[in-house]
This record gives structure tokens, sequence and C-alpha cells, in this order.
């Protein structure tokens, strides 16, 4: 059987709003995290991703579920159990790392400690081995005013792990920060996860922080994880349109299921004619779809390619970015595609070009809208 550090099971949480209307906050959530890994909580504001994490830190009472922490129960709905927060073996770190400005970083790391009365020496001891473990030994006299940001992010980070527990969980800890500093913050925060090795669950509502952070990410929508897998699974495999829109940029052509053919391939019916797509023996022949692909997994070119599957458009913008140009090309009354292209070709306004899709890089996703819809039990 393999270790956890944390393993959530079928969790609850409902609020009421001002009103009196319920709010599942979390419904119904079940994650496991191994011992070293990153797992981070990713969607938009409202998903139930600060909620998650304080109900495993024991700041929220669920009202059903599990919640275990290296295998040790922490909360379980059915046998009315709750173990309070200072005694779950995890610690917690908030919104820019809150350290306490009038406190030395010595002190502030010290800080979790002196509530154990632990022998002197021995804090002063594990302080000192802390620090050196972030790196920052050098700044124990200091005070956080007096630090880069990068130098608070190690200090509150060893004020997290100096107890011991390996477990840490950061609630969108870069989102007071400014763009050019979290850039900096966030690869200091991957080498130091992966120097010290400890396990993490990091919220976040920014999509190029889970993918530089996480090992794997959970992808919440309405209180529910929608999907769970490695950063480049979620990218290339997203199983709904609503994972797709969030995590990068996609290309969307709504069309219905026309025919099947025994080679694993599909046909469908399209305002820009018919398209072949892959078929994973998923799609149900006239049900309504919806093809998605990447900008940077089509190409674009001023004449039709013979033999490729190529659409016809206009360009409306095309843009310059140094390491591609994107084209914004308009194919029909309804559909417009966004297309990356590594070398800069120059489209001019209202130019007529050739879009071209392989099938292989189409993915065919349920129609849905963003809402999701009503489940009733
Ligand atoms: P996120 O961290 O993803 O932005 P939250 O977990 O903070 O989301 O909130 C999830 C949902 O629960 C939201 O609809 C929010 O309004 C609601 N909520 C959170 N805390 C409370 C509370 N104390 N009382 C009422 N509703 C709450
Ligand atoms: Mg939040």
């Amino acid at each position: 059987m393999e270790d956890f550090v944390v393993e959530v099971r079928n969790l609850k949480k409902t609020f009421k709003r001002a009103d009196g209307t319920p709010v599942n906050a979390v419904d119904d959530v079940s994650i496991s995290v191994r011992s070293g890994e990153c797992i981070v909580l990713l969607g938009p504001s409202g998903c139930g991703k600060t909620t998650l994490l304080r109900s495993i830190a024991g700041l929220e009472k669920p009202e059903d579920g599990e919640i275990l922490i290296n295998g040790e129960a922490m909360f379980s709905g059915a046998e009315k159990l709750e173990v309070q927060p200072q005694d779950r073996a995890l610690s917690m770190i908030f919104q820019s790392y809150a350290l306490w400005p009038h406190m030395t970083a010595f002190d502030n790391v010290a800080f979790p400690l002196k509530s154990r009365k632990l022998p002197k020496a021995e804090v002063i001891e594990r302080v000192n081995q802390t620090l050196g473990l972030v790196g920052v030994s050098e700044l124990s006299g200091q005070h956080p005013s007096d630090m880069s940001g990068g130098q608070q992010q190690r200090v509150a980070l060893a004020r997290a792990l100096v107890a011991g527990d390996d477990l840490v969980l950061l609630d969108e800890p870069l989102s007071n920060v400014d763009a050019k500093v979290r850039d900096q913050l966030r690869r200091e925060l991957v080498e130091m996860q992966r120097e010290i090795n400890f396990s993490a669950i990091y919220v976040t509502h920014d999509q190029i922080e889970a993918m530089e952070l996480a090992d794997r990410i959970a992808v919440m929508e309405l209180g529910k994880i929608v999907q769970l897998g490695p950063p480049k699974e979620i990218y290339e495999k997203p199983s709904t349109r609503y994972v797709a829109n969030f995590i990068g940029t996609v290309n969307e052509l709504s069309g219905t299921v026309a025919s099947k053919a025994s080679d694993g391939s599909a046909t469908v019916t399209t305002d820009l004619g018919e398209v072949e797509v892959p078929d994973e023996a998923t799609l149900t022949i006239g049900s309504d779809v919806v093809l998605t692909f990447r900008p940077e997994r089509c190409s674009i070119s001023t004449h039709q390619i013979e033999g490729s599957p190529s659409w016809r458009g206009s360009v409306n913008t095309s843009s310059f970015f140094g390491s591609h140009t994107e084209h914004h090309i308009n194919m029909s009354e309804q559909t417009s595609f966004v297309v990356w292209q590594a070398e800069s070709t120059q489209l001019n306004y209202n130019d007529d070009v050739w879009v071209t899709v392989e099938p292989a890089n189409i993915r065919v996703l349920p129609v849905e809208t963003d809402e999701v819809s009503d489940e009733s039990h």
C-alpha cells in the first residue's frame, strides 16, 4: 500500500449565504498527496480552494467525509472525530508569508517551537538547523523589513518546517507580490521543494504558477475536483472545456458526430465542413461535440496545402511576441481561431489564409456550458 501524507475522502463543507441559500464550498472531494509531492489546487476565485485547505488544517469543520494525515484520522464525519488544528502535523503559509515584522528571522522561526516548551538549547539548535536548510543562516538576526522577498519566503518556509512536520499548506502566498518578483519567488520555491522534499498543497488561481510548481494539478470548479493529473496531462488531455480553457488557450469548433470508422476515427460535421477526428471509442453518432486544439498545434499558410486538412479563413490580427507570432483568424461568422507560429510570417488584415490541423492534434470534448449542469441525486 502506498504511503500518503494526506488522504481526503468524500469531504463536504457547506456554507450559508447571507440570504440563507447554501453554498457547496467543498462538494464530495477526494484527493491523496504522496510523500514529497506538491499538489496544486487550481481554479477561479470562489471554487472552494481555501475551504478545502482550511478543512485539512482543521480551521473549518466539514459536514462529512474523512481526513487522514500520515494514516491517522484527523477528521471523520461518521465517527464524529475532529483533531484540533494545533495537533495536526502540518503548517500553513498564508498570503505574503506574514512574518512578524517586529521579530528577527530567528524569533520568527522559533515561534512555533516556543509553545511546545522545548528546552532552550534544542530550540536554538533546531532554528539554526532549519535556517541553514533553507539557506539563510546569515539572516538570523535580521528583521523582515531588511530582507528581500526571496529571503522572506525562505524564512517563512523555515518557520513552516521547523516543527518537523513535513506537510506545508500554502494559500496563494505570492498573490500580493508584484509580477517580476513573483516569477523569481516561484522558481526559488520549486528549487527548495526539490531540495528539502517537503510535501505541499499549494492553492492558486494562476495557471502558470500551477504548471511550474505542481507534480499534479487538481483543477477545481464549484467545490469539486474536475480533473487531477500532471501539468502536461491536464494541458494535453483536458477532460472538459472548462479545464481546456482554464489551462492555456484553446480553439473550439462545434459540431455533430456524423459517422464512425473502424480505424479509431470519426467524422464530425461543423460549419467549416466535415472534419476527421480521433475517436477513443467514446463518440456516439448524432451527439453534439466540441473539437478543441491548441494554438501551437496548428499551422497557417497563404496557400492551400494539398492533402492536408485545412480550412480557409481571413486574418483579423497578427502580433509579433518574440518567441512566437500570434494570429487571430476569422473562419466563419461564429468561429475564429488563434494560431501561434514559431517563425514570424508577416500577415496583414484581411489576407486569405489556410489553417491546418492534423486529426491527431484535435481533442473532442462534450458540449457543456460554463456553468456546471444541475446534478439531481
Ligand atoms: P477560493 O479560495 O477558491 O476563492 P473559498 O473556499 O474561499 O474559494 O470559497 C468557496 C465558496 O464558499 C465561495 O462561494 C465563498 O463565497 C463561500 N464561502 C467561503 N467562506 C465562507 C463563509 N465563512 N461564509 C459563507 N460563505 C463562505
Ligand atoms: Mg481562496
